[in-house]
C-alpha cells in the first residue's frame, strides 16, 4: 500500500511528495488536471517587500523559506531563480509616502531594505522613468520561474520514486494539497482570489532590458515587472474577490499604463499573454498548515495565497517532517488548522 497520497501537483504537493519519497516512503500525488495558481504566478520571493503591517508571524515563515530557496533552486536545476533583487519604486509624492511608510514597518523588523533617491535607483536600472520620486531595495527578494519550477518538482518527485495519477486509492496518511481545491475536501476557508496577469517579451532578442524585480506605486496603482533571463516580462497583477477567469480591458489597461510610467520602454515590448489564476486564500492571508482535526490520517498543507512560491521548500521539509515523525515541528503551529474550528 502506498504509505502517502499527496491530492494536487502544483508546487506545494510535488515538493512534499519529492521530500517525503526522499525520505524512503512510497508516494502517489492524485491530481484531476485543474488549472493551479502557480501557471499565473510571477514567482516573486519576496519576504521583505511583501511584509505588511501586522503579518510578522507569516514574515517569520517567508524569511525562513526564502534562506532555503539557493540550496532548493540548485537541487532542482534550471528554475529560473535569479538573485539580482528587488526594486521598490514610487511614481509621485503620495506613492512615495505610501511606499515609505510600509518600508519604515520593514525596516522596524531588521529586514535588509535599503531607502534610494532617484538617481540611484536609476543608476541599478537606467530604464526606469525620470519621473520617479523615489524608492527602496531590497537586495534579498529574488524570483524564480513557477513555469520551470513545476516541470522540475514533477521530474525530481518521479526520479525519487512517486507515482502521478488522477485516480485516488487508499494510503496510510493523505496530504490535501489542492491549492483552491481544497476547500471542498477539508471544509476549511480557502477561497479564490483572481490575479490577472500579463506576460510581455523585450521586442530584441536576448534579456529585457531590466534585470531587478521592480515593484511599483504608480498613481495609487501597484504594479510589479519581474523580468526573465530569456527576454520575458511578467507584469501583475489584480487582487479581486472573484471567481471567474475573465481578463478584463480595464485590468490590462491599468496594468500596463502603472508598468509604462515606471518603465516607459515596456510600451515596445510585445504582449504575449493575459490571463487570470486564483491564489488559494485564507482569512487571515496565511497558509494552513498541520493534522486536520477529526480526520486521522490527514494533513493539510494549503492556503498559500500570495506566496506559495517562496513558501514552497519549508512547507515541504516541515510537511514530510510530520508525516515521518507525526509529530509537528513548533513552527507549525500559529499556522494549525484548528485556529480555523
Ligand atoms: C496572478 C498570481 C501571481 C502570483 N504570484 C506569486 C508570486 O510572485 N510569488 C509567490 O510566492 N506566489 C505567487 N502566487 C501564489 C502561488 O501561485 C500560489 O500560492 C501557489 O501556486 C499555491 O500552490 P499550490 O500547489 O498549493 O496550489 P496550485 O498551484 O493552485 O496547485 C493546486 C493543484 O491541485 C490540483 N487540484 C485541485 N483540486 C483538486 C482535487 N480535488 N483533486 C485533485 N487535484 C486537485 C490542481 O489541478 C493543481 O494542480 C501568485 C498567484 C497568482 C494567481
Amino acid at each position: 500500500m502506498t504509505d502517502v497520497e499527496v491530492v494536487g501537483a502544483g508546487p506545494i504537493g510535488l515538493a512534499i511528495a519529492w521530500r517525503c519519497a526522499q525520505r524512503g516512503m512510497r508516494v502517489r500525488v492524485v491530481d484531476d488536471g485543474r488549472a493551479g495558481a502557480a501557471h499565473a504566478a510571477a514567482g516573486m520571493l519576496s519576504p521583505v517587500a511583501e511584509a505588511y503591517f501586522g503579518e510578522e508571524v507569516l514574515t517569520g515563515l517567508l524569511v525562513e523559506s526564502a534562506k532555503r530557496w539557493p540550496a532548493f533552486a540548485a537541487e532542482l536545476g534550471d528554475v529560473g531563480y535569479r538573485d539580482d533583487g528587488t526594486l521598490v519604486v514610487a511614481l509621485t509624492s503620495d506613492d512615495l509616502a505610501e511606499a515609505d511608510r510600509l518600508r519604515a514597518y520593514q525596516a522596524s523588523l531588521k529586514l535588509p531594505i535599503t531607502a534610494m533617491r532617484p538617481s540611484e535607483l536609476r543608476d541599478r536600472e537606467p530604464r526606469l522613468s525620470p519621473r520617479i520620486r523615489g524608492g527602496a531595495f531590497a537586495p534579498g527578494d529574488h524570483q524564480v520561474d513557477p513555469r520551470k519550477l513545476v516541470p522540475a518538482l514533477r521530474r525530481a518527485a518521479v526520479a525519487a520514486g512517486v507515482t502521478i495519477t488522477d485516480e485516488r486509492e487508499p494510503a496510510g496518511v493523505t496530504v490535501v494539497a489542492a491549492g483552491c481545491g481544497s476547500a471542498a475536501l477539508t471544509g476549511l476557508p480557502v477561497r479564490p482570489v483572481k490575479g490577472q496577469v500579463l506576460r510581455l517579451r523585450a521586442p530584441d532578442p536576448g534579456p529585457p532590458g531590466f534585470r531587478h524585480v521592480i515593484r511599483g506605486y504608480a498613481d495609487s496603482r501597484h504594479v510589479y515587472l519581474v523580468p526573465r533571463a530569456g527576454g520575458e516580462v511578467v507584469v501583475g497583477a489584480t487582487v479581486e474577490e472573484l471567481t471567474d477567469s475573465v481578463v478584463t480591458a480595464g485590468a490590462v489597461l491599468d496594468l500596463l499604463r502603472a508598468a509604462a510610467d515606471l518603465v516607459p520602454d515596456i510600451a515596445e515590448y510585445h504582449l504575449v499573454e493575459a490571463l487570470a489564476g486564483h491564489r488559494p486564500g485564507t482569512p487571515d492571508n496565511a497558509p494552513i498548515l498541520g493534522p486536520l482535526d477529526g480526520r486521522a490520517g490527514v494533513v493539510v498543507a494549503t492556503g498559500h495565497h500570495r506566496h506559495g512560491i517562496v513558501l514552497t521548500p519549508i512547507t515541504a521539509d516541515l510537511i514530510a517532517d510530520l508525516v515521518e515523525k507525526g509529530v509537528p515541528d513548533p513552527m507549525l503551529a500559529p499556522f494549525t488548522p484548528a485556529r480555523f474550528a
